[in-house]
């Protein structure tokens, strides 16, 4: 059972049309694999075992039936616990929704449960996706199926760790800096982030709105392009969806790309890489080159000041978005409250970790009267450039590249107790969100220590479909996608 748990998404379709397992077969094995794996890797916060099984059972039905199924029907899922899922809790790793059962359901988890998609759990996270390696969920850790002493990224570390030790084929993660494509990169998986407004936010719990967006894990790339077709479009409920068709993203994966124009990031190239991070580069380089593409450096002048744009913005963001956890209407409430001042303060020291109350203090501080000038606007204002970089290059090439992070995956505990140098993991993903883009992360190689790498990819508003086929073109002249964690 364990080689099907191991096969892409689009193969263990086939097996079930098949009939060579059924659904209840596959999604039992999932959750077998999740209880047999997941004290030493710490992916799930729980089990949605019976929404999995009844999901898996329409599934057999519907194949007994000899009906058409829906894309990626009966492929076990894992949902990244800041989605609501009905009747399940949604903790976004955090004390203060330790015990938040989901009233409604997510747009996406709508979305997944009309095409029949069973969600084994809700996967563990840095609390209230504020981190770049796991090791921020109140909670537990999660551990690298690579090396269980090193991080799996964050923030949707138990999304991408579910994924890359097959406990699940495909997740949802949210990316507001980095989140989906860092955990992919040092997990050996994909990750992509859509377009802003591509996927609805409806019932994913808010870290910074403008940023924040919902996309899809797998291990291949055309397991990536079907999951966002599943859970892409516009939504009523969230008025930043954007209203524009969804494609058949799978489409294509195939269209040649000889003749294409590839940009090299310059400034995400220099000293900071890793030898073995800037050497799986080169080999993209090569490897464009071999399918006919003619690679360019291109520079990207203000995207070294991302990191200092986006702990502005985001954290701005977030406090604003985070006042919603008084202790009132839902969530945890300190037992001992003289007033309702103290209840307020108490609900809120108890019910935050430290990461979180930074942000929601730096956030409050650039905000406040007299700073807002200083911080907050001239941030926007230098958004503004950042994306207008994008725009600029994209006139000159059709999709730019980097390596997703810097280096590998560290060691647990390595940068818990320094702020900044964990901020630095994210140098080279938050453009993508600054300028509202899609991004990609693919595996690209190994380092000597055998722990993955991963290749960015980067394509103008709207052409997740060029995202996909630059993706795929890479992915299938390589064999780094096929390894599995020997887990
Ligand atoms: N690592 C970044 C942060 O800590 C990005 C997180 C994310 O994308 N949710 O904010």
């Amino acid at each position: 059972m364990i080689e099907l748990l191991k096969k892409t998404a689009s193969e263990q379709s086939k097996a079930l049309k098949n009939k060579e397992i059924s659904a209840v077969e596959l999604t039992k094995a999932a959750l077998d694999r999740i209880n047999d794996l997941d004290e030493k890797l710490g992916a799930f916060n729980s089990l949605t075992e019976n929404t999995a099984l009844e999901t898996a059972k329409k599934v057999d039905d519907k194949i007994a039936k000899g009906e058409e199924l829906p894309l990626l029907a009966g492929i076990p899922l894992a949902l990244k616990d800041n989605m609501n899922l009905v009747g399940s809790k949604t903790t976004a790793s955090s004390k203060i929704l330790e015990n938040f059962v989901s009233p409604f359901n997510a747009t996406v988890t709508e979305k997944l449960l009309n095409n029949l998609v069973p969600i084994v759990g809700k996967a563990n996270l840095d609390e209230f996706a504020m981190g770049s390696s796991n090791e921020n969920s109140a909670f537990k850790k999660v551990h690298n199926p690579w090396d269980l002493n090193k991080v799996p990224g964050g923030s949707s570390g138990g999304s991408a760790a579910s994924v890359s030790s097959c406990e699940a084929t495909l997740a949802l993660g949210s990316d507001t800096g980095g989140s989906i494509r860092l955990p992919a990169s040092f997990c050996g998986i994909v990750g992509m982030k859509p377009t802003y407004g591509r996927v609805s936010r409806y019932g994913l719990i808010a870290f910074a709105s403008s940023l924040d967006q919902i996309g899809p894990f797998a291990r291949s790339v055309e397991d990536a392009a079907n999951l966002l077709e599943v859970i892409a479009g516009h939504d009523p409920k969230d008025s930043t969806s954007l209203n524009m068709p969804v494609e058949h993203y799978a489409d294509f994966l195939k269209n040649d790309i000889k003749g294409k124009k590839v940009g090299i990031i310059k400034e995400l190239m220099g000293d900071g890489n890793s030898p073995e991070v800037a050497k799986a580069v080169e080999n993209a380089i090569e490897t464009y080159k071999k399918l006919g593409c003619e690679v360019k450096e291109i520079s990207l002048k203000h995207i070294k000041y991302s990191i200092g744009i986006y702990y502005i913005l985001a954290t701005a963001e977030c406090s604003s978005n985070l006042a919603r956890f008084d202790g009132v209407r839902y969530g945890y409430r300190t037992p001992d409250a003289k007033n309702l001042m103290e209840m307020y303060t108490k609900t809120r020291a108890e019910g935050f970790g430290p990461e979180v109350k930074r942000r929601i203090m730096l956030g409050t501080y650039a905000l406040s009267a007299g700073y807002y000038d200083a911080y907050y606007k001239k941030a926007q204002q230098m958004r503004a450039l950042v994306t207008q970089d994008f725009v600029n290059a994209f006139n000159e090439v059709d999709v730019l590249i980097s390596p997703t992070c810097p280096n590998s995956a560290f060691e647990l505990g390595a940068k818990a107790s320094d702020p900044l140098a964990m901020y630095l993991t994210d140098i080279a993903t938050i453009g993508c969100n600054l300028a509202g883009i899609p991004g990609i992360s693919v595996p690209a190689g190994f380092d000597n220590s055998g722990m993955p790498i991963g290749l960015q990819i980067l394509a103008p508003q709207f052409e997740e479909g060029r995202l996909f086929n630059f993706a795929y073109q890479f992915e299938q002249a390589n064999d780094f996608w096929t390894k599995i964690a020997n887990i």
